[in-house]
């Protein structure tokens, strides 16, 4: 005989209600695949790509900020609260608050965490008018005007090792504000030093030569293989090295990517790999299921994902987790898989962008197929980073339509 009570629907949680966990709760809403709960303690919702723009002088910091209570998907619950730890056995979330959630699915979007203290000096740096940011809201919006204002001296712009969030975005205030430097005649006048901390700008060949052409083209000292290791903001002096070479660099300003890492609960919570130092969700990076909690799955910033993270990669990402939570629901496996797809759009100017779409290999990968060019600098790359996505981001990407 049938049983033809109802059965009660699916509890997904999903930690974090940035861009990775509203995409996904959109597209588990409009699936239909049981009752979703986002749990997420900011009460503003930043779009982080808009940082550069705003750091560079091309957009207005109100642009990149929304109401979190404005942007949640119809029909998914919001817990404003944080997490402190996952019992995964017992398929339970701690809150902060001291209340707990527990789940029959659980999707962890926690991003990464900006470790500003594994650099001595670097907090203390960022908090005197010289040193700005495009990797935090208020420092991308204190970067504009001292960019902006700027007419003479050293300017020094860091970016950080991978593992980091679209790390390569840290070049992207520079070049803007290199463009503006040179529209209005100072340029010459401005001494501006990049450290990268690989031997070429960003890793994939076609990439590099539109990049390494426009820092010739501005002029700018770069310091290849070479990490932040150390700010004396009193002094106004860093130092950068690689093994044992180290160099001591004075500034004016400094515009300074911090390391990243994922929050530390996720391993607190043994979640990550044991060997993972930075402490990702340690999940197939192709289904986004956890090796060994099923019910455990994770895409974003927090997730290993074997690849460069970035917005681009999550809308990728989340299409296949959907399709994988669906097929386990149904009774099988998760078979969609994720190659890897990422993307950078490199702000080359204040009208042009190099658009660097790729895959886990280091192909490009153009959104228009057969457009094997697509990536070289471009004026309509430009309209659609500054123009169009963010419209999409707003509009389709947070409710899963995109
Ligand atoms: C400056 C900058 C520029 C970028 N530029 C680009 C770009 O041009 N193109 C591109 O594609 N990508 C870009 N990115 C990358 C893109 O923004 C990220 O990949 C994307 O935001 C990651 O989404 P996420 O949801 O994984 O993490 P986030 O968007 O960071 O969201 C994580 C959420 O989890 C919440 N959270 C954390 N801990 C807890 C907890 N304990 N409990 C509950 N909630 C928690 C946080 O509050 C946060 O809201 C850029 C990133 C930065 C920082």
């Amino acid at each position: 005989m049938n049983d033809s009570r109802p059965t009660a629907p699916e509890q997904i949680v999903i930690i974090g209600g940035g861009n990775a966990g509203l995409s996904v709760a959109g597209r588990l809403h409009r699936a239909r695949v049981g009752e979703i709960t986002v749990i997420e303690p900011r009460e503003q919702h930043v779009f982080a790509p808009l940082q550069s723009h705003i750091a560079g002088g091309a957009a207005r910091a109100s642009e990149a900020i929304r109401r979190q209570a404005d942007v949640i998907p119809s029909g998914v619950r919001w817990v404003r609260d944080e997490v402190f730890t996952v019992d995964a056995d017992a398929q339970r979330v701690h809150l902060v608050s001291g209340e707990h959630l527990d789940y029959d699915q659980l999707v962890v979007c926690a991003g990464m965490r900006m470790a500003w203290e594994q650099i001595p000096g670097l907090p203390e740096a960022m908090s005197e008018p010289t040193g700005i940011s495009n990797y935090d809201y208020d420092l991308a919006a204190k970067a504009s005007p001292v960019l902006r204002d700027l007419r003479a001296g050293t300017v020094v712009f860091t970016q950080p090792p991978e593992p980091a969030s679209c790390g390569a975005a840290a070049q992207k205030p520079m070049y803007l504000a290199c463009d503006w430097w040179r529209s209005i005649g100072v340029r010459d006048d401005i001494r501006v030093v990049f450290v990268c901390p690989d031997p070429v700008p960003f890793g994939i060949p076609a990439i590099d030569r539109e990049l390494q052409r426009k820092l010739d083209e501005y002029g700018i000292e770069v310091r290849y293989s070479r990490e932040l290791r150390s700010v004396d903001a009193g002094a106004g002096t860093l130092v950068i090295g690689h093994g044992d070479a180290e160099e001591t660099l004075s500034y004016d300003v400094l515009h300074a990517v911090p390391p990243q890492r994922a929050p530390e609960w996720i391993a607190g919570s043994g979640l990550a790999a044991s060997d993972d130092r930075h402490g990702f969700v340690d999940v197939d990076p192709e289904t986004f299921q956890h090796v060994r909690h099923p019910e455990v799955w994770s895409v974003g910033d927090a997730a290993a994902v074997a690849t460069r993270r970035s917005g681009g990669a999550i809308r990728q990402q989340a299409k296949a987790l959907v399709k994988n939570m669906k097929a386990v629901r149904d009774g099988g496996t998760p078979s969609a898989k994720y190659n890897g797809y990422s993307v950078v759009p490199f702000t080359v100017s204040r009208g042009t962008v190099v658009f660097a779409e790729f895959d886990r290999e280091g192909r490009l990968q153009p959104t228009v197929p057969f457009w094997r060019s697509l990536y070289r600098e471009r004026r309509l790359s430009w309209i659609a980073d500054r123009r169009i996505l963010p419209w999409v981001y707003w509009h389709l990407i947070l409710r899963g339509l995109a």
